[in-house]
């Protein structure tokens, strides 16, 4: 089972990728996720993708490229994986599927998650999310049961630093110009499936497990 979860910042990747981690028993490789894990090691990585992060433009192709093609050779990765946040260009995506191809695999879908730009900067500006296990929960769609206290691991919730207006806007304009192009790249390969991301968690949850269990 190799998937991607492509959409908008803020469409409910994460969150559905936490779902499909625990249901399918295969990891979650969220490329934002690594990139803030090297941010807050103070890693060469991270030095390099902090100034691109915060001002809300992606970091460069070759260096996302990388990462992702090491992580998928690790051992955990054998049974399947759920790409959250990559690929985000054309050159990416082109990257990914000859990896792939080295590899003797194929991805298997693309789950496209659409939802309105209003919605997505509202979910965007009220996203906490967990220091410890990066989980994400939202002020008032998916409050946690303990203000400030994440669910899964009483880890601190916290507002990542670009989850603020301005750079909420930038990112939705990133997104338009160089990761929305890739819906068309994957329904010519036959690999999309499209889902109304403007609905309640549980039920966008609920398509996704049928849209994958459908062929
Ligand atoms: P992404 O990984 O695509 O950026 P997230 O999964 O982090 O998006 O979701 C962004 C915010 O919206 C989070 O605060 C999350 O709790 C909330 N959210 C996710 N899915 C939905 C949904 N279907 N309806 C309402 N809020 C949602
Ligand atoms: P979102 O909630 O917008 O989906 P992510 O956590 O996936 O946020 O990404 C946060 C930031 O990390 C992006 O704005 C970008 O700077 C960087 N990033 C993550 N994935 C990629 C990628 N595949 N290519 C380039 N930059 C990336
Ligand atoms: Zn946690």
């Amino acid at each position: 089972m190799d998937l991607i979860l492509l959409g908008p910042p803020g469409a409910g990747k994460g969150t559905q990728a936490k779902m499909l981690t625990e249901h399918f028993g295969i990891p979650q490789v969220a490329t934002g996720d690594i990139l803030r894990g090297a941010v807050q090691a103070g890693s060469a990585l991270g030095l390099k993708a902090k100034g691109f992060m915060d001002a809300g433009l992606l970091v460069p192709d070759e260096v996302v490229i990388g990462i992702v093609r090491e992580r998928l050779l690790q051992e955990d990765c054998r049974a399947g994986f759920i790409l959250d946040g990559f690929p985000r260009t054309v050159a990416q995506a082109d990257a990914l599927q000859s990896n792939l191809a080295e590899l003797g695999r194929r991805l298997d879908r693309v789950v496209s998650l659409t939802v309105d730009a209003d919605a997505l900067v509202e979910r965007l500006t009220g996203r906490r999310t967990c220091r410890s296990c990066g989980r994400g929960f939202h002020l008032t769609f998916d409050p946690p049961m303990v203000a400030g206290r994440c669910d899964a691991c009483g880890g601190e919730l916290y507002q990542r630093d670009d989850d603020r207006e301005e750079t909420i806007r930038k990112r939705l304009t990133v997104y338009a110009q160089q990761t929305a192009p890739l819906i068309d790249y994957y329904r010519s390969a036959k690999l999309l499936v499209e889902l109304d991301g403007m609905q309640a968690i549980p039920v966008v949850q609920e398509q996704v497990l049928s849209a994958l269990q459908a062929g």
